[in-house]
């Protein structure tokens, strides 16, 4: 856990939608679609890049959370995105996962 981390801080302390395993997910605060939520792990790991940080078994358990979040919110149809780097668009810098589904307003593609 990184005090100056904002992800570390709403892993800990934020209004989680759900939280199972070692990974939560909650709302983002600027929905680029009907539905946008962020898939947070609590272990910090600053970007995708990383992703050889988590064993074999926490990565699968962290893509199951991902399907299971997405199906609890009815969601059939919808995009998984992380944005990796700078360049990339991302712009908090602790792993996470977009899940995007319904009405897309102004989202890529
Ligand atoms: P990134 O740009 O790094 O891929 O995604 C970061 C996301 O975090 C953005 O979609 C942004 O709206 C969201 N976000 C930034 N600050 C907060 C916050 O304090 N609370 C929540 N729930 N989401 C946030
Ligand atoms: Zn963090």
């Amino acid at each position: 856990m990184s005090s100056d981390c904002l992800f570390c801080r709403l892993v800990a302390e934020g209004d989680h939608v759900r939280k199972a395993d070692g990974f939560v997910a909650i709302k983002d605060i600027n929905p680029k679609a009907e539905t946008h939520l962020l898939v947070i792990p609590e272990k910090h790991v600053p970007t995708f890049r990383e992703i050889s940080e988590f064993s074999a078994d926490e990565s699968k358990r962290m893509l199951e959370f991902i399907a299971e979040t997405a199906r609890e919110q009815d969601l059939e149809d919808y995009r998984v995105v992380s944005n990796v780097g700078e360049g990339g668009g991302q712009t908090i810098f602790h792993l996470h996962w977009h899940v995007l589904g319904g009405r897309m307003g102004g989202f890529p593609g």
